[in-house]
């Protein structure tokens, strides 16, 4: 028998607001072609593996010792890349660094939600918002996309004026349907938000629009632009995510995050991945080609496809997502049921591996939509 095995989820004195929920679960498993998590198809080259390996063997002479508790190198580095990349002049005290942008949403509610406070999303968005919501003890109110999964500006301006919530996600491009806010949309969103507005920028080198980082000087006190270097960068598995906000919310977060939370290993890691940007991001330009292939042929093929500017497609119309999702698994692909009426959501692979989705997807196409 398992050691406490006897005792259910249910017998425990878990919070109210905990009970009846499911964790996150984006399921892992072990097939030829995954294009279900919106990671990077291209593995890393020869000479970032070598880096990596010999930046962490160097750090380790030092493990006995706790790292860099602000890890201002790597926060350095992110801020040159960020302002190259945005063209905004953001400096290491406007950045903010953790264990994947999960953990920099959990610190944000952390500090601006938390019991007796509201946090607002546009659904169908990214899953994780409101699961960070439950487990800070935010109240989660979910306002809805329109029928074409944009936002509907005006619907959007009264939800958050009748609201008024704390903290306001919009990502940017929007996981899972795929397209983004344009800046003016955001600057009226933020202008009618009461407090904290949160973009979540996950997939924001794949797309032709202007960062949000744009808005942080004129809302100094309202806008925190989160990224991730899960996805351009291909270091989903090394977990770093990111922000960038007025200094002021870097303060309000030491508050809130643990002291030495991201390791010397991890912050040599990530500084070696961002010291081969140039050939990582040249990757991204040819998932954005592919992503644009994929659309293209799918369209062909009578699938009703969702305009894109991430790495990822969400696509339909069909009569019953989960069987169609489970033919596509029977094929070796796996793909990501959302939830979502009718549709299901595929990650941009390598060429093959889009082949093969594609291929499956020709079968498909005549039956089950
Ligand atoms: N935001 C969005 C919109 C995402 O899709 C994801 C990953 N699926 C994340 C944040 C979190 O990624 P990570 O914790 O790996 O940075």
């Amino acid at each position: 028998a398992t050691p406490g095995g006897q005792i259910t989820l249910n017998e425990l004195p878990l919070r109210d607001n905990l009970r009846g929920k499911s964790p996150y679960g984006a399921p892992q498993l072990d097939v030829p072609v995954q294009l279900n998590t919106n990671e990077n198809p291209h593995p890393p080259s020869q000479a970032l593996i070598d880096d990596v390996a010999e930046s962490v063997r160097a750090v380790a002479a030092q493990m006995h010792r706790y790292p860099d508790r602000d890890a201002v190198a790597l926060r350095a580095d992110l801020a040159q890349y960020l302002s190259a990349a945005t063209g905004v002049g953001l400096k290491t005290e406007n950045v903010w660094v953790a264990n994947g942008s999960n953990e920099i949403l959990q610190q944000l509610l952390q500090a601006f939600g938390g019991p007796g406070r509201t946090a607002m999303g546009f659904v169908p968005s990214y899953s994780m918002h409101p699961i960070i919501a439950d487990g800070t003890d935010t109240t989660w109110l979910a306002a809805k996309r329109a029928a074409d999964f944009s936002l509907d500006i005006d619907y959007a301006l009264g939800e958050i004026a009748r609201l008024a919530p704390d903290v306001v996600f919009l990502t940017s491009p929007n996981n899972p349907t795929g397209a983004s806010i344009p800046n003016g949309d955001l600057a009226a969103l933020v202008d009618a938000a009461p407090g904290i507005v949160i973009v979540d920028e996950a997939y924001a080198e794949f797309s032709d629009q202007p960062s949000a980082a744009e808005l942080i000087d004129r809302y100094p006190a309202k806008v925190v632009v989160s990224r991730t270097m899960s996805k351009a960068f291909a270091f989903a598995g090394g977990r770093l995510g990111y922000l960038a906000a007025a200094p002021a919310v870097v303060d309000a977060l030491l508050l809130v995050r643990l002291p030495y939370h991201l390791s010397v290993q991890t912050q040599a890691a990530a500084r070696a991945a961002l010291r081969h940007r140039a050939e990582t991001l040249a990757g991204v330009a040819r998932i954005v080609a592919e992503r644009d292939r994929v659309v293209a042929r799918l369209g062909e093929l009578g699938y009703d496809v969702a305009p894109s500017d991430a790495n990822f497609v969400l696509f339909g119309d069909f009569a019953d997502p989960a069987a169609s999702w489970q033919r596509y698994l029977d094929d070796g692909v796996l793909i990501r049921d959302p939830g979502i009426t009718g549709r299901l959501r595929v990650t941009i692979g390598l060429d093959t591996e889009n082949d093969a989705f594609l291929r499956v997807s020709e079968k498909l196409a005549p039956t089950d939509l």
